[in-house]
């Protein structure tokens, strides 16, 4: 069998090897899914929802361990951590609720009675990447399930062990065997023989904009139902009008949340211009105080990244590039950066335009609202963002005009579980969470019965 090393990221050293699938071990899971899929599509709606609550409780009652196997393998903050272990719980509760409630319509015909159902897919293949692994992996089998269909589950090479943790918890609660299968392994083989087997009717992939158009292409060979949650290169809009010293103390976390690794990072800041310096002035103190430190320990604000390679990724980008200040990192082993600010001469600097996917934001002072609009939408992605005005007209105006699938003003919170979240333009295709998502797991029947 072959297997591949796990690293905790703060401080290189193995803590785990796990299995990376073949392909007949791929179809052999498929095989098992489709098998499971006949009967679990047969459990009655309230069975379903009261299988999906023991599993959450199953998942609330080892909180600390899954948050704890997080940390050491994602080098995620002890306090992230728990909040996604949480959110896994939170979201398995709110789709139990949905199998009673996925009901279709009555519509008047002449001649009969003509109702709608909306029926399972089948087996759906949900595919996850290594920044958050239990949520965006949650996000995909919960509404899944509920909605009467079987999952298998593809964790990133580099991050596996929660999700085989859930995959485990899940058997726990009473779901039936196949019903949730997690397969472990390579992108290059799980996943593409998840995306080429007949049997597989949806894919519900999480991962950079590069290998989502390659999905995609090939899900259109089988006219396979598909969601994509992609990448991300958000603005965060502040108004000379705002409230700067709120805007300049959220900032960080906005982007060096999650060492940056986060596809709704507020990656590019752009300023009013007239309070441009006075904002740089606030940002800095923030920045500099931002806690990278032992993800273990409860002050930590910020781990380390989760590679070497994603490291030399991150340095490329601020080489040469203006830096305005950083902040710092511990000695010794692990993928630490600093959380770096720089300032971006113009829209056309690399720094500015790609996800960079770690703790580096860009800094471009702006004219005017529609100005800020503009280069807020001079990209190609459009997932989140942030306004900061004190005029509510603004807010609206500006909210309507940026293209991005999630956007706070004051704030710059982008996930609650029961409101719809993606992206637009090519960060991504399809809504996940929220009552939205249930429905991009059937397709609609309709019946016509004569009378
Ligand atoms: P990635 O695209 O390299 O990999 C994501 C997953 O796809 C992994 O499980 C990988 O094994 C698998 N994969 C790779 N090649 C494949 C192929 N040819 N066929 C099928 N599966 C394949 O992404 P990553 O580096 O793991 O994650 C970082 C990216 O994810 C960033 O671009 C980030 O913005 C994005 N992301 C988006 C969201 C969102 O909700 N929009 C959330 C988190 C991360």
């Amino acid at each position: 069998m072959t297997t591949t090393d796990v690293l905790n990221p703060a401080t290189g050293q193995v803590v785990a090897t796990v299995p990376s699938s073949s392909t007949d071990e791929t179809d052999a899971a498929i095989e098992r899914s489709r098998g499971a899929f006949d009967s679990w599509r047969q459990v009655s709606p309230g069975d379903r929802a009261r299988l999906l609550r023991r599993f959450a409780a199953v998942v609330d009652a080892h909180l600390a361990e899954l948050a704890d196997l997080e940390v050491r393998n994602c080098g995620h903050t002890i306090g992230n951590a728990r909040w996604e272990a949480g959110n896994v719980r939170d979201v398995l509760d709110y789709y139990a609720g949905a199998p009673e409630r996925l009901t279709g319509r009555q519509i008047p015909v002449p001649g009969g009675l003509d109702v709608t159902f909306h029926e399972p897919l089948g087996v759906v293949g949900v595919i996850v990447p290594w920044n958050f692994p239990m949520p965006i992996a949650g996000w995909g089998f919960a509404p899944a399930l509920a909605a009467g269909n079987t999952v298998v589950l593809k964790p990133a090479e580099l991050t596996p062990l929660t999700a085989l943790r859930l995959g485990e918890l899940a058997l726990a609660a009473g779901l039936p065997e196949g019903v949730l299968t997690v397969v472990p392994g390579k992108g290059s083989v799980v996943g593409e023989r998840l995306v080429s087997h007949p049997a597989v009717r949806k894919l519900c992939f999480t991962g950079s904009t590069a290998v989502g158009k390659r999905i995609m292409a090939g899900c259109a060979e089988r006219v396979k139902r598909v969601t994509l949650e992609l990448g991300g290169k958000s603005a965060n809009l502040v108004f000379a009008d705002a409230d700067l010293a709120a805007a300049a103390a959220a900032a960080p976390a906005a982007v060096f949340d999650n060492a940056g690794q986060d596809c709704c990072a507020r990656s590019r800041i752009l300023v009013q211009r007239s309070v441009y310096d006075e904002f740089l002035a606030l940002l800095e103190p923030a920045v500099r105080a931002f806690r990278v430190e032992d993800p273990a320990l409860p002050t930590a604000q910020m781990g380390p990244l989760i590679s070497a390679g994603q490291r030399a990724t991150v340095s490329s980008y601020v080489e040469g590039a203006e830096v305005a200040f950083t902040g710092s990192v511990p000695a010794g082993a692990g993928f630490w950066y600093p959380p770096t600010v720089l300032l971006a001469g113009s829209p056309a600097e690399r720094h500015w335009r790609e996800e960079i996917f770690g703790p580096v934001v860009s800094v471009l002072p702006f004219d005017g609202e529609t100005d800020a609009i503009r280069l807020a939408n001079d990209t190609e992605y459009g997932l989140s963002g942030s306004i900061w005005t004190r005029d509510v007209g603004r807010a609206i105006r500006v909210a309507r005009g940026v293209e991005s699938g999630n956007l706070s003003v004051n704030s710059n919170s982008s996930v609650r579980y029961w409101t719809p979240f993606g992206g637009m333009k090519q960060s991504g295709l399809g809504r996940e969470l929220g009552p939205d998502a249930l429905h991009a797991f059937t397709d609609v029947k309709n019946v016509f019965i004569a009378s």
